[in-house]
C-alpha cells in the first residue's frame, strides 16, 4: 500500500500530546512533512516535519558553539549526566517500547531488549570513560630523559545516522560514547523511528546533557544524510553497505574519520558434539529476534552431518511453535517486518529460492491475515549459489541449514563471504569451540549463545570485517575512535644533538651502545 492511500486509524496507537511534544524536539522548519505508517496496521502514524538545508546549518552551528564548553567541563560532570541518562532509559522502558513497537512493528521483548542495551551502554562509558580519558603516561624515547604523555582532546561535532530497526539503541549507544568523550553530536535517526529517537533525545535532556550537544535532523538519508556528512568531523554510521560504501567515500575526500556498522550474512556453525536443544533454542532466538531484521542474526546455519536430522528436527518444531503476531503487550514471540519494502525482499528472496529448487521446513509465507507486513519465520534446505538467499544478506526471518562433514569444511564455508560481522559456534567442548572461533573472520564470535553474550558486553569491541563495516564500538575502541589522541612528549637534560664539543661520531657511538643497551633493558 503506498503511502498516500494509507488509512488513518480511528484511534491513535500513541497519545497525539506526545507526538506533538516529541516533534517539538526536531530542527525541522521546512514546512514539508513525512508520514511514516505504523507497520502493525499500515495507518498513519505520524506526520513527520522535515529538515531545510537551513535547519542542518542551524543544528551544525549550534552544535559546533556549544562543543567547547562541554568538552571544558570534567569527564566526570559529562558521565554523572550518561548514569542519569542510564536511570532514565529504564524508568521510562514502559513508553519507551510503545513506541519503538508502534514505529518498527517487533515483538516487545525485543524492544525492551534495546532499551536495556542503550541503558548499558550509558552506565559503561559514564562509569568508564573518566579513567579511559585521563592523560596516558607512555614510554619515551629516552628512559628518565623522555616523559610522554597522551591527551584524548575530542573530534569535534560528530554526525550519527541510525537505520530503524533497532531504533533507541543504534540512535543512541554511539553518540553516548562521542559525548563522554566530549564532543557533541547531530543525529539523524530513520524517516521511520523518529518519535522513539525524539523520546531518547528527551530523557538525554532531562538527564543534564544541554540542549545544544545534541541536535537531531530529520529527512530523507539522500539529501539529509547526506548533509550530515558534508557537515561533521566525524560520521558514525549504522545501515546498509551500499550506503555505508558512499559515506565512506564522501568522508575520505572530506578527510574526516568514520565508523561504519553494516550488514552481515551471519554464519552458526553446530559441531558434532553440541548440546542440540541448547542450539536449536540459540538458533531461534539467532535468527528470528526481530524478525530477523538484526545485523547480528543467523541466515547461515551449518550443521555436523551426524547431528543434521536432530538439529533440524529440534529446530524446525521450535520455530514452527512460534507465536507470529502484532501488538504492544508482552505476548508476542515474533512481530512482523517493518515495511512493505522489508516484506518484498524477504519474500522475494524465499520465492526465488523455492523456484530454484530449495526445500522450505518451515514458514514460508508472508501472513496478511495477521499484519500487513508479516511473514513467517523461514527455514530452507537446498539452498545453492544461484539463489539470491545464498550470498545476498536478507535481513528477514530466513535461514538456509546446510550440512557438513570437517571442522574445516565449516569454516571454510563460514569464511566464504564477503561480510563478517557476527558468528556463532556451539559445542559442548568450550574450548574446542573457542579454537574454531578464532579461525573465523568475524567481528565477533558467540561460544554457545547466539548474539546476547558479545553484543551485551560493553566492554569488548563489536564491529565488522570486510563489507560489514570499518571502525568499533562498544569498549574502550568505542570511545576512542571520536577523539584525536595528542602525544605530548616532555625532553630534559640530553637530547638529539651532540652536546657542546662531542665529536658526531663519538656522539652516534654513545647512542649505539644506548640502543643496545635499551634492548638488553627491553625499554
Ligand atoms: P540504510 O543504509 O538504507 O539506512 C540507514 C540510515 O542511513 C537511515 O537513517 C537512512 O536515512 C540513512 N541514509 C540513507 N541513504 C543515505 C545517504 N546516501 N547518505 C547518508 N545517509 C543515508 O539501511 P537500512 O535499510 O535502514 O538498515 C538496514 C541495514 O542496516 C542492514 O543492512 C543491516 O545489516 C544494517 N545494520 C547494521 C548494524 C551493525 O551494527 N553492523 C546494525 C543495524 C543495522
Amino acid at each position: 500500500m503506498s503511502q498516500t492511500e494509507a488509512p488513518q486509524r480511528p484511534a491513535p496507537l500513541i497519545d497525539p500530546a506526545t507526538v506533538a511534544r516529541l516533534l517539538r524536539l526536531v530542527d525541522a522548519t521546512s514546512g514539508e512533512t513525512h508520514e511514516v505508517l505504523s507497520p502493525l496496521d499500515a495507518a498513519v502514524l505520524v506526520a513527520v516535519p522535515q529538515s531545510s538545508e537551513a535547519d542542518l546549518d542551524a543544528a551544525f552551528a549550534a552544535a559546533r558553539a556549544a562543543q567547547p564548553a562541554w568538552a571544558a567541563l570534567p569527564a566526570a560532570e559529562r558521565c554523572r549526566s550518561l548514569l542519569a541518562f542510564h536511570d532514565l532509559l529504564l524508568s521510562h522502558q514502559g513508553a519507551l517500547a510503545d513506541l519503538i513497537v508502534a514505529e518498527t512493528g517487533k515483538a516487545r521483548r525485543d524492544a525492551v531488549e534495546e532499551v536495556f542495551h542503550a541503558a548499558m551502554t550509558a552506565r559503561y562509558y559514564g562509569e568508564r570513560a573518566p579513567g579511559l580519558l585521563r592523560p596516558q603516561r607512555r614510554r619515551g624515547v629516552f628512559p628518565v630523559l623522555t616523559r610522554v604523555d597522551v591527551l584524548h582532546p575530542p573530534t569535534g561535532v560528530v554526525g550519527v545516522i541510525s537505520p530503524w530497526n533497532y531504533p533507541l539503541t543504534m540512535a543512541f549507544s554511539d553518540g553516548v560514547a562521542a559525548l563522554a568523550a566530549g564532543n557533541t553530536v547531530v543525529a539523524k535517526p530513520d524517516a521511520q523511528t523518529m518519535l522513539t529517537a525524539a523520546f531518547g533525545l528527551e530523557l538525554l535532556r532531562r538527564a543534564g546533557v544541554p540542549r545544544d550537544a545534541w541536535r537531531i535532523v530529520a529527512g530523507p538519508g539522500a539529501r539529509v544524510g547526506v548533509g550530515v556528512v558534508e557537515r561533521a568531523d566525524h560520521v558514525c554510521f549504522t545501515g546498509s553497505t551500499a550506503t555505508g560504501r558512499g559515506i565512506a567515500a564522501r568522508a575520505g575526500e572530506r578527510l574526516i574519520g568514520a565508523s561504519l556498522e553494516l550488514g552481515g550474512k551471519n554464519p552458526m556453525l553446530v559441531l558434532a558434539d553440541a548440546d542440540l536443544d541448547a542450539a536449536a533454542a540459540g538458533a531461534v532466538r539467532g535468527c528470528f529476534a526481530n524478525a530477523g531484521q538484526l545485523c547480528v542474526s543467523f541466515e547461515r546455519l551449518y550443521v555436523a552431518r551426524p547431528v543434521f536430522d536432530a538439529f533440524v528436527e529440534r529446530f524446525v518444531a521450535a520455530t514452527r511453535a512460534l507465536d507470529l503476531s502484532v501488538g504492544l503487550g508482552w505476548g508476542v514471540d515474533v512481530g512482523t517486518l517493518v515495511s512493505a519494502d522489508q516484506l518484498a525482499k524477504v519474500s522475494g528472496q524465499v520465492e526465488d529460492a523455492r523456484d530454484r529448487g530449495a526445500r522450505v521446513l518451515a514458514g514460508g509465507r508472508a501472513r496478511p491475515d495477521l499484519a500487513p507486513y508479516a511473514y513467517e519465520p523461514t527455514i530452507l534446505t537446498g539452498v545453492t549459489p544461484d539463489m539470491a538467499c545464498h550470498r545476498a544478506e536478507t535481513f528477514g526471518p530466513v535461514v538456509a541449514l546446510y550440512p557438513f562433514d570437517t571442522e574445516e569444511e565449516a569454516v571454510a564455508a563460514a569464511n566464504d563471504d564477503v561480510h563478517g560481522l557476527n558468528a556463532s559456534v556451539w559445542s559442548r567442548d568450550a574450548r574446542r569451540a573457542r579454537a574454531v572461533a578464532a579461525r573465523l573472520n568475524t567481528g565477533s564470535v558467540n561460544v554457545n549463545e547466539s548474539f546476547g553474550a558479545a553484543f551485551g558486553s560493553l566492554d569488548a569491541p563489536m564491529g565488522g570485517t570486510g563489507e560489514s563495516g570499518l571502525g568499533r564500538r562498544q569498549g574502550p575502541e568505542g570511545l576512542y575512535r571520536f577523539t584525536q589522541p595528542q602525544t605530548v612528549a616532555t625532553q630534559r637534560l640530553l637530547g638529539f644533538v651532540a652536546p657542546g664539543d662531542v665529536p658526531r661520531d663519538g656522539f652516534a657511538a654513545a647512542l649505539t651502545s644506548g640502543l643496545r643497551a635499551l634492548k638488553a633493558v627491553r625499554w
